[in-house]
This record gives C-alpha cells, sequence and structure tokens, in this order.
C-alpha cells in the first residue's frame, strides 16, 4: 500500500486551440477535477469514484470537449461517449452517442454496475434515467461556442476530450475517459475513448485513458496494447511511446495519461499540447495546459 495517485487530461491539441487560449480558466478546471479526484481518494472512497469525480467535473466545463460544450456532430447535434474501467475484476462500462445523461461517466459507471459493458444510443439515455441520474434535453450541451466552431472552416486538430486515471491507496487501479468525439463528425460516428481495450482501459498492471485521433486509436488497440507490453516486462513510459507510434504510423496524433500499479505515471503526447495534471498524496496538484 503506498501514496494514491491521479492524473488527469483534457485533450490533445493544438497550440492556438480553446484550451491555450483560455489558458487561466482551462487551469483552473484542471485544478478543480483534481480537487474533486483528491477530494474522493481523501474521504475514503475508491479508484473508479476519484476518476469519475474528476471528469464529471471536466464535463461541466464548457471549454472541453465532454458534457457541456462538447463538439458538435455535422448536423449540429451532439453526440456524448464515455467508460470506466477497473483492475482487479476489469469491470467496464461504457455509453456512446447519449444525449441525455448529464455527465456520461456516471451513464457509463452504471453500465459498468450491470451486466452489459457498452450501451448506445437512447436506450443508455434510458437506461441513465432508471438508475436515476440526471438526464437532460440535449440543448443543454450545445454551447454558442461550438455552434461557431461548427460553422467555422475546420482549423488544426482539437481534441479536449477529457479523462483520469488513478491509483489508490488499497491499490486499485481505476480510468475513465469522455468526449463529444470530433468536430463535424457523422451522427453515429464512435471513437476510441468508450471503446475498452482501445482508448480506455485498467487491469492489474496499468490504468490508461486515451485522446486524439480516434479511429487511428482504435486500429492502434493503443490501451490494451500499453497494458500488453507492461505485463511483458517494457516499462510504463517506453510502452506508451510504443503504443503512441503505432498511432502516428496510422497517420493519427494525440496523447495518454497512465498510472502502473506501482504508482509511477507517464503522460506521453504526440500533439502540440495536451492539458493535463497529476497530483500524488502527500504532495502538490501540478497542472500543463501546454
Ligand atoms: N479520441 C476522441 C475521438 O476520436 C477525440 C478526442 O480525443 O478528442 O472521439
Amino acid at each position: 500500500v503506498s501514496a494514491p495517485v491521479i492524473a488527469i487530461h483534457a485533450g490533445a491539441g493544438a497550440v492556438g486551440g480553446t484550451a491555450t487560449r483560455e489558458e487561466a480558466r482551462s487551469r483552473a478546471a484542471l485544478l478543480e477535477a483534481l480537487g474533486a479526484g483528491r477530494a474522493a481518494l481523501e474521504s475514503g472512497e475508491d479508484a473508479v469514484a476519484a476518476v469519475a469525480a474528476a471528469v464529471e467535473v471536466m464535463e461541466d466545463f464548457e471549454l472541453f470537449n465532454a458534457g457541456r460544450g462538447a463538439v458538435l456532430c455535422a448536423d449540429g447535434t451532439v453526440e456524448l461517449s464515455a467508460a470506466v474501467m477497473r483492475s482487479g475484476d476489469r469491470a467496464a462500462g461504457a455509453v456512446a452517442s447519449v444525449q441525455r445523461a448529464r455527465h456520461p461517466v456516471r451513464a457509463a459507471e452504471a453500465v459498468m454496475h450491470s451486466p452489459q459493458v457498452l450501451m448506445v444510443g437512447p436506450a443508455a439515455d434510458r437506461a441513465a434515467d432508471l438508475a436515476g441520474l440526471e438526464v437532460v434535453t440535449p440543448e443543454y450541451f450545445i454551447t454558442d461556442h461550438q455552434r461557431r466552431r461548427l460553422a467555422a472552416p475546420v482549423t488544426g486538430a482539437e481534441h479536449a476530450t477529457v479523462g483520469a486515471v488513478c491509483r489508490d491507496a488499497e491499490g486499485l487501479l481505476a480510468a475513465a475517459t469522455s468526449t463529444g468525439g470530433i468536430r463535424a463528425q457523422p451522427p453515429g460516428r464512435v471513437g476510441d475513448c468508450p471503446l475498452i481495450g482501445a482508448g480506455t482501459w485498467a487491469d492489474d498492471r496499468v490504468a490508461v485513458s486515451c485522446t486524439g485521433d480516434g479511429e487511428a486509436f482504435i486500429r492502434s488497440g493503443v490501451a490494451r496494447y500499453i497494458a500488453a507490453l507492461v505485463e511483458a516486462g517494457v516499462g510504463l513510459g517506453q510502452a506508451c511511446e510504443r503504443a503512441l507510434g503505432l498511432v502516428e504510423a496510422a497517420g493519427g496524433e494525440g496523447g495518454l495519461i497512465a498510472v502502473g500499479a506501482d504508482g509511477q505515471r507517464a503522460m506521453p503526447f504526440i500533439s502540440e499540447v495536451m492539458p493535463r495534471g497529476v497530483w500524488r498524496a502527500g504532495g502538490e496538484a501540478e497542472v500543463w495546459v501546454r
């Protein structure tokens, strides 16, 4: 048993993207998310509760691409996805293309507590409602900022998907990721984030949350690949680098955060920036917007 650690990201992106233009607000949101994860851990809750709490804060922050303020599909609608997974029993839950669950990460957590792993569309929203979670109208998620961005010519990749990984005091590992996908995606398109083993993974060796060009991450099986490399004895940092090498070879860019069973963490990215942060018990929270 050693010190709990939680790391978060707010998406791989480019210099000049929303996070770097709104640096102070983004930094404050990252600190608040880490604070929520920390509070969960300090009150004795487990790694799953900590990653869900951190992601929930980032879903509420309208400048990140998750929950309210997420990017819009080509037709101006919003489709949200999220996943949660933990070590031990490798329980996992995910939702894709939801439009009503206010916190998609909580909907994913509810699925984790059901016999299913992945639920999609209106049925996933209904399940969230039945589980007693807060539901809203789809308009709740749509901000003027994203309406303007959809209308503007598409410039450089900017993802701003959010995620968290944690190792708690008992050694439980957990990962969570939440996203609105990629701006102007066709309705029905699903990226890597809600796909267990692609954008999100946790087992007894490592917890991983990814962000970037979803198709390249899916085709590279990134999160599970990192776990397999670590299982084979490759160091965490090198395992992450090799996985991102596959993404690059597939023509994609992005980044990820990972925490190992020993509490070691890695936060590599091959995009220009990846807002991120980490808190380890006994220390101060650290965040970076670039
Ligand atoms: N990976 C996400 C997707 O493809 C996008 C992102 O990371 O922002 O849906």
